[in-house]
């Protein structure tokens, strides 16, 4: 996460809740106003602060880690599963043919970007045109970073709507991204999906699981068959042996999530019974604050400095 005009200082350990009525105290330097975006809840203690400043310091944001000491079992591998292909295309296919178009919004974004940054290579370096110029472009790099995490979220969460266990491939995406499809893959930040995704799908009760991606577009998800490499100009799977036909991606998605189904043993002969109101108490507590547990895992409630 490290990036350039990326710095921060950390404040471990609170005594107190540090943040009262849109304040948030911080050791030396006192109270500071804040956009506090949402409330710390019950039963939860702040582990630390980290304050970060983002678009050339023009941003500041406060990050407070916390920690619950409950225990929140895993979410077991039961319920109806979906496979998702995930790629340039489409943003996503799932194993029901279900899609997300890449959001149209990030190409206005960035077609916006290129022009704020030839207007940065026309100024005279290091004039003062130049570093008001130089803002407008750290502040969309900004707004763009914002507006993906935004996206994700929002699929993570439609994505758990439709399923009780979620697979995707394990592709590592830096690799995909150092090759001719670089700069469209980073945009997709497929990567920070994938991460926020098994987070969303935590936090909902959802088990999910990554599964091998080799040969995922060469298989065919009905019968088994290997149907050989297709070219990624190649939109279309269809089978030689049982003559399944139907789009590429879908057909991965289907792969995967036959592969996912094959790794997960189902609990008591497939029948896994969730007790009480079929909700995980821990689970259920969770979801309602939104938040993580100590399971080292962190929840990083972002809190806009004013
Ligand atoms: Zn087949």
């Amino acid at each position: 996460m490290l990036t350039m005009n990326y710095t921060y200082r950390i404040y471990p350990q609170f005594k107190d809740n540090p943040i009262d009525n849109s304040f948030i105290k911080l050791p030396k330097i006192g109270k500071v106003r804040i956009n506090q975006h949402r409330p710390i809840p019950e039963g939860f203690n702040v582990k630390g602060v980290r304050i970060v400043s983002r678009a050339r310091g023009t941003i500041w944001y406060a990050v407070v880690t916390i920690q619950c000491d409950v225990s929140v079992p895993d979410p077991p591998p039961v319920g109806r599963g979906i496979g998702i292909d995930i790629g340039l295309k489409s943003f996503l296919v799932t194993s029901d043919n279900f899609q997300v178009r890449p959001a149209r919004f990030f190409r206005d974004l960035q077609s916006r970007l290129k022009e704020l940054q030839r207007k940065v290579s026309r100024k005279k370096k290091r004039s003062k045109n130049w570093e008001k110029a130089q803002l407008l472009v750290a502040r969309l790099h900004h707004r763009i970073s914002n507006t993906r995490k935004n996206f994700h979220f929002q699929t993570s969460h439609t994505l758990c709507d439709q399923a009780e266990m979620i697979f995707v491939e394990d592709i590592d995406f830096r690799v995909g991204a150092k090759g001719f499809l670089g700069k469209q893959m980073l945009d997709g930040g497929f990567g920070q999906f994938r991460q926020l995704l098994s987070w969303v799908c935590w936090k909902r009760g959802k088990y999910f699981a990554t599964v091998d991606h080799k040969y995922t577009s060469q298989i065919c998800p009905e019968c088994g068959t290997h149907t050989g490499n297709k070219e990624l100009t190649e939109r279309v799977h269809v089978c030689g042996e049982c003559g399944y036909t139907t789009s590429r991606d879908h057909a991965s998605g289907r792969v995967i999530l036959n592969r996912g189904l094959d790794s997960v043993v189902p609990v008591d002969g497939g029948e896994w019974k969730l007790s009480g109101n079929g909700v995980l108490s821990g689970v259920l507590c969770l979801d309602k604050c939104r938040s993580r547990n100590a399971n080292s895992r962190e929840l990083e409630a972002s809190t806009l400095l004013r």
